[in-house]
């Protein structure tokens, strides 16, 4: 795959502000830290495009990002942050709410766990919210060097254990350290895109 544009588009902070593009669109989402902004911008090899490490939880806004005129990503704020208000949690949860049932152009969410650890009460959680709208899901264990030989079958079964894993969604091991993944994503999100 060959990234000719990635551009950011806008911040939305409310439905009015989604963008009126009808390219499809993947969602993405993840824990804070679980490595989201590194694997937007490993993806489509630009570095500093979606920030990496910026202080988590703060902004609540869903972010569009423009991908080869093709296909829209929409960057989710990282979630499990325990500092965040109540209320931005509870206005953030009617974001999602709202996007996952409104928004026609959503073809899949990219839900990203961190491949050493049994996912949190917080991945299950974010799961089971997009399996229950009917959403396929593109799974991106993230770290993946981080693991020893011995653990990539391993933790790959607790985690789709621990998740209740649909058999009709992907799976990806994905390194952004080691660039690995990255084609087997692409075919996944092209392949829900009907690119
Ligand atoms: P985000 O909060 O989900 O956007 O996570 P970041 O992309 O900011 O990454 C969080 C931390 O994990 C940073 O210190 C990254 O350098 C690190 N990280 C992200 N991806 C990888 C990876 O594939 N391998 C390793 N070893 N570290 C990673």
């Amino acid at each position: 795959v060959k990234i000719k544009k990635a551009e950011y588009i806008l911040s939305a902070a409310w439905k009015s502000q989604w963008s009126k593009e009808s390219f499809p669109e993947m969602c993405l989402a993840g824990r804070s830290n679980v490595g989201k902004s590194s694997f937007i911008n490993t993806m489509l090899s630009r570095n500093g495009l979606a920030k990496v490490s910026s202080t988590p939880g703060k902004t609540k806004t869903l972010n569009f990002f423009n991908v080869n005129d093709a296909l829209y990503f929409v960057d989710v704020p990282g979630y499990g942050y325990a500092k965040v208000a109540n209320n931005v949690t509870k206005q953030f949860g009617k974001t999602m709410d709202e996007y996952i049932s409104e928004r026609q152009t959503l073809r899949g969410f990219i839900l990203l766990v961190d491949y050493r650890h049994k996912p949190t009460k917080d991945d299950v959680m974010m799961y089971e919210f997009v399996k229950h709208h009917g959403v396929p899901v593109i799974l991106v264990a993230t770290k993946e060097d981080k693991l020893k030989r011995n653990d990539l079958k391993k933790n790959e079964k607790l985690i789709k254990d621990t998740l209740h894993f649909d058999p009709s969604d992907t799976f990806i091991r994905f390194s952004s350290l080691k660039k690995k993944g990255i084609q087997e994503a692409w075919n996944a999100i092209y392949e829900l895109c009907d690119i």
